[in-house]
């Protein structure tokens, strides 16, 4: 597999035009993330009512990719219900454990089936699982 296959062009267009990037305030939680093998940051801020993800918010910097997937997972995860959501997360990471094997259920995960390819580069999972991880660790804190 090409280098360039990590670098597709949805996710450069996130990396240039993040989405829900700029921390908002009225937030239930807040976390902050590091992927020190790549110099990575991602704070998050996370509202949860109802069952439902009413606000996330997100800031941070690092790689294309690191900053690609939180753009994307924000995206993702806005207005499901926190049961969707957790689907939709457990199926981002399985495509990352995939060693290149799977092509993502596109109906779940949208355009971070982009990140496809990323799962045969272990150096650069973390990267593409920093936000996601960000996002488990806030939404885990407020539903226990
Ligand atoms: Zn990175």
């Amino acid at each position: 597999m090409e280098l360039d296959s990590l670098y597709q062009a949805v996710i450069l267009d996130h990396y240039r035009k993040p989405h829900h990037k700029g921390l908002q305030s009225g937030f239930d939680i807040q976390v902050k993330h590091n992927n020190p093998s790549c110099g990575d940051e991602v704070t998050l801020n996370l509202s949860i009512s109802d069952g439902v993800i009413k606000a996330i918010s997100w800031d941070g910097v690092g790689c294309s990719i690191s900053m690609a997937s939180a753009s994307m997972m924000s995206d993702l995860l806005l207005d499901q219900s926190y049961e969707d959501a957790n689907q939709i997360l457990a199926e981002f990471v399985e495509l990352m454990q995939s060693k290149g094997q799977s092509q993502g259920n596109e109906a779940l995960l949208d355009d971070a089936v982009a990140f496809a390819g990323v799962s045969k580069f272990p150096a650069r999972i973390k990267c593409a699982l920093l936000g996601w991880m960000a996002y488990k660790d806030a939404s885990s804190q407020l539903m226990a």
